[in-house]
């Protein structure tokens, strides 16, 4: 076994998979209303997602994680979970992981749990169901709010993703802190990311920055500086009040590329080195060419040596266009 190296010397040992661009939320930072879908042709089989993570989990990967689109809604993912549990077994794999949005976690959490998944991310940025409609398009909080409670059931770790939303959602962050302290789930603020096109939406009236934020928080609550690293880019604080963990992901008011431990693949079979740049490798066409993994690996070997040193996103008015053509959905956060 060869592991992945960059040209930075950084050892790749996360890959994050983006099992489907499809979703059933229309979230207005993340889809436009009317998004236009892959064919099935080019998306890959779930026994293709299998192999290409198995061979990254070959190559040293420890951490991997299943995001979209909405993961749990594309059909039969939990014989793609079933088959990548072997390698949580095997010892090869630390971490199985799900990024969702939580529509599906109550059919799910409990299998989830058992396939040997510890904690899930679960994506809300809101409390408040009318918020919750407007921001999502298509969601219903109450669903999401089964999920959650199904993942407690089941044992599951819960991390909540919220991202934050000038005028939008900024009135409710003392809210969420104390709700996820009671319900002993960690809490992270995202920055907006200028990722695709998104329809009739002003990312420079989205962005709030995290810097301001944590500011603020720091008016009503105690935030410790903790060592907590969960192996991504979130930066976490205690909160003394509560005993929850909170973390800040800021890609923009903070550059956290120097300890990037990762790469994304599609469900097209393409990977992308860094989440904030175009350059990209097909997997797909070494995948489907030959039922041996020889050209695969070497394809992945090849993109490896390309990781760029990081990304540039700015939002500001003479920036306000989408740094990377694709959306978050494409590449999965
Ligand atoms: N559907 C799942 C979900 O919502 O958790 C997984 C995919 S979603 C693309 C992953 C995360 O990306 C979510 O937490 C979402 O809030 C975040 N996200 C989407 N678009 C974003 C953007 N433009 N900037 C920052 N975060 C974004
Ligand atoms: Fe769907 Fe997640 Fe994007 Fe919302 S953030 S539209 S739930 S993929």
């Amino acid at each position: 076994m060869t592991e992945m190296i960059d040209p930075f010397g950084r050892a790749v040992t996360y890959l994050r998979v983006s099992v489907t661009d499809r979703c059933d939320f229309r979230c207005v930072y993340c889809m436009s209303e009317n998004m236009t879908f892959l064919p099935k042709a080019e998306i890959l089989s779930l026994e293709e997602l299998d192999r290409v993570c198995s061979a990254f989990v070959g190559l040293g990967v420890k951490k991997l994680r299943l995001t979209g689109g909405e993961p749990l809604v594309r059909r039969n993912i939990m014989s793609l979970f079933r088959n990548l549990s072997r390698h949580l077994e095997s010892g090869a794999l630390s971490e199985l992981t799900v990024t969702t949005n939580g529509s599906q976690l109550s059919k799910y959490a409990h299998e989830l749990a058992d396939l040997g998944v510890k904690r899930v991310n679960v994506s809300l940025d809101t409390l408040d169901p009318h918020k919750f409609a407007a921001i999502t398009r298509w969601g219903k909080l109450e669903r999401v709010m089964a999920g959650l409670a199904a993942a407690k059931a089941a044992g599951l770790g819960v991390k909540i993703n919220t991202v934050a939303l000038k005028g939008v959602n900024d009135d409710e962050f003392d809210k969420l802190i104390a709700w996820c302290g009671d319900e002993g789930f960690d809490l992270t603020f995202i920055e907006v990311m200028p990722m695709g096109d998104i329809g009739g939406e002003d990312r420079v009236d989205q962005y709030l920055p995290l810097s301001v934020l944590r500011g603020r928080l720091q008016e009503k609550w105690t935030l410790e500086e903790i060592d907590y690293n969960t192996g991504g880019p979130a930066r976490y604080s205690r909160v003394s009040e509560t005993g929850g963990r909170i973390g800040f992901i800021t890609p923009l008011t903070h550059n956290f590329c120097e300890s990037c431990n990762r790469v994304r693949l599609t469900c097209t079979g393409t990977l992308y080195m860094c989440l904030g740049q175009e350059d990209a490798a097909d997997l797909r066409a070494p995948l489907r060419a030959s039922d041996d993994d020889g050209a695969l690996v070497t394809a992945i070997h090849e993109a490896i040596t390309r990781k760029p040193r990081g990304h540039d996103f700015i939002i500001d008015r003479d920036h306000n266009r989408p740094a990377v053509s694709r959306h978050m959905s494409v590449t999965g956060g």
